[in-house]
């Protein structure tokens, strides 16, 4: 665990959150500064700094905060059938010039709103 880390004191519960979801290897946490009616953060328990930081050891880690991502999207209703309107995105930002902030890697899932393509 890194000290100061934010993310790694909330998953401690050294920090108070709304814990949505927690597993042994993830904690899900509301953003406290969202960008649609749902934003939520997919949290590694493990301290990773950034996507940089990763090795194949960690490929099941990944894959598991995806399958995190997609349960918790269905909990907030945001799957659907192909075709239809619902759906959201999951974001990884990697390293400041990647819009990250909290350098603890994990997934924001985001949905609730018409989101556009990137661009
Ligand atoms: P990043 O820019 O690193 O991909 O995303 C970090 C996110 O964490 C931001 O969207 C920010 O609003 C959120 N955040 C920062 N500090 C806290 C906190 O103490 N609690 C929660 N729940 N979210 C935080
Ligand atoms: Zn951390």
């Amino acid at each position: 665990m890194a000290q100061q880390c934010i993310f790694c004191r909330i998953v401690a519960g050294e920090l108070p959150s709304d814990i949505l979801y927690q597993d042994d290897k993830s904690v899900v946490i509301r953003d406290i500064h969202p960008v649609a009616p749902t934003h939520l953060l997919i949290v590694p328990r493990v301290h990773i700094p950034t996507l940089n930081h990763v090795s194949p050891e960690d490929a099941p880690l990944l894959g598991h905060l995806l399958v995190v991502a997609r349960h918790m999207a269905r909990e907030a209703g945001l799957t659907g059938e192909p075709g239809d309107e619902k759906g959201y995105r999951v974001v990884l930002n990697c390293g400041r010039g990647g819009g990250q902030a909290v350098f603890h890697l994990h997934l924001h899932l985001i949905g609730g709103r018409p989101l556009r393509g990137i661009g």
